[in-house]
């Protein structure tokens, strides 16, 4: 039976999308507000974790991802100077998902997966060029202000509003709930190349611990085989955008990290800063806030999109069950509760771990970190227990233990 109450979902990135989907699937009436006048073909996240797998997989989306996305079941920590110090394979896991990998798919091509099986619901909808930038509620209804271009603002009504619209989210802003948390003095910088970086044996994916120049390597199907690879490198404040983007740098950080006899061949390059922080609340009476809008990390683990996509499973759940009335409003206190408590407790702790991981300066903090690592290589259960972090099917677990 058709829902009674409609959502409208604020971004049509792949949290937005995907939680519209859900919704849709469950009969919830849903209409996408997406400020840009088409999807998003930026550069950005594309390393999928089991979880996020498993929960796009009864929409269809995880197979057609499979066609081209490369799966990259063992990823390394390594050192400069050591060299490898941990492969990490996780097909150790195997009896805990069906995809024991990291699957490798550009977010830019996620997103048009999750918009075409939207379309085919008859009650859900896209609207590009509708920027959100009000939000009102009573007791009964939230009302949203949207701008458009020609000038005049539209005003659409539904019984729920979930803010998707990411990192600078309006929603957010709406609802008063600060993003409490810090700003890395670093930026990222990302540079992609057709260079074959297996061939110096490096895995699909890998974490390279340095006191100057730390990075990590992500190889991407791109436009189909061999691919690509992304290499992600710090950038110190003191260094402006353009210059890092220069030609001269991005080959100077690549010589640097493998030195060879040519170019680098670069296809792409992006920088972008990078966060910690979590809003101060996730819902606000008849609006929830989900993905980027409710909290950044910095990529060093894959845990913001997956997360992202955490939060969409738990919270198109329980707001089917009340769109349906099925469940109490107070369902999304529980998802609040349940989703931040995670955000804190494990991505945000795990992702500046990583990060300090990498960059750790002193001969002694480095050294014992390729200890501890080495040390939890070294058993089966260790390696287990490091492994359900990684995957993030430890915070799930977590999210799923709180009341
Ligand atoms: C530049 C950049 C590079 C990144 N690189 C990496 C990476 O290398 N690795 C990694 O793991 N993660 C990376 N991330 C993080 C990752 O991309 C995000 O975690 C992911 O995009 C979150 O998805 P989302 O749907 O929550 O938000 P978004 O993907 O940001 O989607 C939000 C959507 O909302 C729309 N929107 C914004 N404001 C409004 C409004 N007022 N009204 C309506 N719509 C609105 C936007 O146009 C967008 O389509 C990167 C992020 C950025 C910004």
């Amino acid at each position: 039976m058709a829902a009674k109450q409609r959502v409208i979902v604020a971004g049509a990135g792949p949290v937005g999308l995907l939680t519209a989907l859900s919704l849709a699937s469950q009969d919830v009436p849903v209409t996408v507000l997406e400020s840009e006048p088409g999807l998003s073909y930026d550069l950005r996240a594309g390393t999928y974790h089991p979880p996020s797998l498993e929960i796009m997989a009864p929409f269809g989306v995880t197979d057609e991802m499979h066609q081209t996305a490369i799966k990259v079941p063992r990823w390394q920590m390594r050192d400069r100077k050591q060299g490898l110090i941990v492969e990490w394979d996780l097909s150790e896991i195997s009896d805990l998902t069906p995809y024991p990998y990291r699957l490798h798919f550009e977010q830019h091509k996620l997103t048009p997966l999750l918009y075409k099986r939207l379309l085919t619901y008859p009650h859900a909808e896209v609207r590009f060029s509708h920027a959100v930038k009000n939000v009102n509620q009573t007791a009964d209804k939230v009302s949203v202000t949207a701008s458009v271009p020609g000038g005049d603002d539209e005003q659409l009504e539904a019984d729920w509003l979930v803010g998707a619209d990411g990192g600078r989210s309006a929603v957010r802003r709406c609802i008063d709930a600060d993003l409490e948390g810090f700003t890395w003095p670093e930026r990222f910088v990302v540079i992609g190349t057709s260079i074959d970086l297996s061939k110096y044996g490096y895995a699909y994916n890998a974490y390279v611990a340095d006191p100057d120049e730390w990075c990590a390597l992500f190889k991407m199907p791109g436009d189909g085989p061999p691919g690509f690879w992304r290499v992600l490198f710090p950038v110190l404040p003191d260094e402006s955008d353009d210059v890092a983007l220069s030609a001269e740098n991005v080959e100077r950080r690549m010589q640097g990290f493998l030195k060879i006899d040519t170019p680098y061949p670069v296809i792409s390059k992006i920088i972008y800063r990078v966060h910690q922080r979590v809003a101060r609340r996730f819902r606000s009476g008849r609006v929830v806030l989900a993905g980027d809008a409710a909290h950044l990390n910095n990529p060093l683990g894959a845990f913001g999109l997956n997360g992202g996509i955490q939060d969409c499973a738990n919270l198109t759940d329980k707001l089917g069950k009340i769109c349906r009335g099925e469940g109490e409003a107070s369902l999304l206190d529980l998802y609040e509760r349940q989703r931040r408590t995670v955000n804190l407790e494990f991505v945000q702790e795990y992702s500046i771990r990583n990060f300090k991981r990498l960059a750790a300066k002193t001969p002694e903090e480095r050294q014992a970190n390729i200890d501890d690592l080495r040390r939890i290589g070294e058993s089966a259960e260790s390696r287990r227990q490091f492994m359900l972090v990684s995957t993030m099917i430890a915070s799930m677990r977590r999210a799923n233990a709180i009341q």
